[in-house]
């Protein structure tokens, strides 16, 4: 590969290591989903927080109950009081003694063990058990699912479901999470029209600008849609200064070898350390890369395929880094490919891939149409088949790396 190109494993570093971790803010725990603790969860209660009973039967004392023998003699104990959940025994269990007790009552003194309802003979006063249990049997012990004082869940823990009923059940209504990062989101292009603009047939749509904000959304950050700048520098800077407070802009297009790209000058004349790579990966090659203040800048290609894999690559990981994630990158998979194709031994590319578990095994066939400009190539896909820089060639049945974009993926068995 000639040193011309710049690796995107290198580009990714150089992003990463521009930006740091946010500030925090308070949120409630629902809002948490998906975002990252930014404090230790130490538990301020133990789990169970007393003995209590995981069935419906009776508390008794093991020294009360059947022999262990060949053919046990039953007990008959006196019942002595009834608990349900959410009440606590007045009494406790003595010699002969049982009380009937629920899922979840607190075990009263003097039990050791409880019997399971099915394994009983009860009546309004007295019950009968038929065998000898272990010591402790049915009873879920104080502190044997947490201890008080232990840390639960480090700060960094992206949250999930599980996480947020850990948090309600230590009482914590509200948490400490990363902020998102503000994603200032600008489109650039004399052909461009946006959605809410006046119909003209000789112009196109703003995809990109869409596009993006819903990809910093699945990221974790908050969008803000700057709108179209017209292929002038000083359109382009006036926008620009509109992103002074966002934490990333994102400006798509301007970025080739063009007489109207001047997203590279701009960035180049406005920011600091710029980069104007040529990734070695195909589609997205012209990436601009640099800082204006505390805004880390992309100029990103233009052509709406390019756009979304330049993004995915570049400012995914930044925004998941920001956000207090720690890892940074799609979940990576071998599957087996289903197709033929050949490439030059230079750039890493990128294919639109479908990929399926057929049997069991992860395969992959591309979407049709790798063109930079087939956005409906990526409509189709679930994944993105990444190819080394040196592969020449693949056929069917070879191992290719996949990166998942999305979990649904269709299992197909014949
Ligand atoms: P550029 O990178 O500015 O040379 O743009 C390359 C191509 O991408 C152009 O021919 C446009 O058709 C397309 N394009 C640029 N910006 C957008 C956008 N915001 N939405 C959709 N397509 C775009
Ligand atoms: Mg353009």
């Amino acid at each position: 590969m000639s040193n011309f190109f710049t690796p995107l494993v290198e580009a990714q570093h150089t992003v990463l290591e521009a930006c740091s971790v946010l500030g925090k803010e308070k949120v409630g725990i629902i809002e948490s989903l998906g975002r990252t603790l930014a404090e230790d969860l130490i538990a301020k209660r133990a789990n169970p927080p007393w003995n209590n009973s995981a069935m419906d039967g009776f508390a008794v004392r093991n020294a009360d109950l059947p022999t262990d023998h060949l053919v046990p003699e039953p007990v008959t104990l006196n019942v002595i009081e009834e608990v349900p959940a959410g009440r606590s025994a007045t009494r406790s269990v003595g010699r002969g003694d049982a009380i009937r007790i629920m899922t979840g009552a607190p075990v009263p003194a003097g039990a050791d063990t409880v019997i399971k309802i099915e394994d009983t003979e009860p009546t309004k006063t007295h019950v009968k058990i038929f065998s000898a249990v272990k010591t402790g049997s049915h009873i879920r012990k104080q502190g044997e699912d947490i201890t008080k004082g232990e840390c639960l869940i480090p700060r960094g823990t992206t949250i999930r479901p599980a996480e947020i009923g850990i948090l309600a059940m230590m009482g914590k209504p509200l948490i400490f999470v990363h902020q998102r990062p503000q994603v200032a989101i600008l489109s650039t292009g004399d052909e461009l029209m946006d959605l809410d603009d006046q119909f003209d047939e000789d112009k196109i749509t703003n995809s990109n600008g869409y596009a993006f904000a819903a990809q910093t959304r699945e990221a974790g950050g908050t969008p803000i849609v700057l709108g179209i700048s017209k292929d002038r520098p000083e359109d382009l800077k006036e926008k620009i200064s509109e992103a002074s407070n966002a934490d990333i802009l994102v400006i798509s297009g301007g970025v080739s070898m063009g007489d109207y790209d001047f997203t590279k000058l701009v960035l180049s004349e406005l920011g600091k350390n710029v980069h104007a790579w040529k990734l070695a990966i195909k589609p997205g090659q012209p990436v601009t890369f640099g800082t204006i203040r505390d805004t880390l800048c992309f100029g990103l290609p233009g052509n709406p395929v390019s756009s979304m894999i330049t993004f995915e690559q570049l400012v995914r990981p930044v925004i998941l880094k920001m956000s207090g994630q720690t890892n940074l990158f799609r979940l990576t998979i071998q599957a087996t490919f289903q197709e033929t194709f050949s490439k030059r031994p230079d750039r890493r590319h990128f294919l639109r891939g479908i990929v399926r578990i057929e049997n069991g095994i992860p395969t992959v066939r591309t979407t049709g149409n790798q063109g930079s400009g087939i956005l409906t190539s990526m409509l189709k896909a679930n994944a993105l088949i990444d190819i080394p820089e040196s592969v020449e060639q693949l056929k069917p049945g070879d191992m290719v790396s996949v990166q998942m974009l999305s979990e649904h993926v269709p299992h197909i068995s014949s």
